[in-house]
């Protein structure tokens, strides 16, 4: 058998060199800013934990289509502006200190112990992201 040999070109070599870099000064961007909650205002107001927020950029390439989603926790159907929907509403997240987005704990706090039971039969286990 062969030995596998991926492709490499100079120019290819470049390419990738100023993908990673970016990728790199954008990651250490996102962890100061993560590490800060610089965004606290803006996040909270769009009631997302810090994880999604300062790091959603990166791997999320969500199309812009106007989609329509079920809330995990009430079943309330809604619509969102991309089709990264959320997990939960909006309204559920507030009163459950819960994150939109990711449907953890907006405060990244996994010792918690009062989280809701939800009020819709869950579906069997989607694969998220
Ligand atoms: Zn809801
Ligand atoms: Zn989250």
């Amino acid at each position: 058998m062969e030995p596998r040999r991926k492709y490499w070109t100079q120019a290819s070599a470049w390419a990738t060199t100023v993908g990673k870099a970016q990728y790199a000064r954008g990651m250490l961007k996102a962890a100061e800013a993560f590490k800060e909650d610089t965004g606290r205002e803006d996040r909270l107001a769009e009631v997302m934990c810090a994880a999604c927020w300062y790091f959603r950029v990166n791997g999320q390439v969500a199309g812009a289509a106007m989609t329509s989603y079920s809330c995990a926790l009430c079943g309330e159907e809604r619509h969102w502006g991309s089709t990264n929907t959320p997990v939960i509403c909006s309204g559920c997240a507030t009163a459950h200190a819960l994150c939109v987005q990711c449907g953890g704990d907006i405060h990244l706090n996994a010792a918690r112990t009062d989280w809701p039971v939800p009020r819709v039969h869950q579906a069997s286990q989607v694969h998220q992201g």
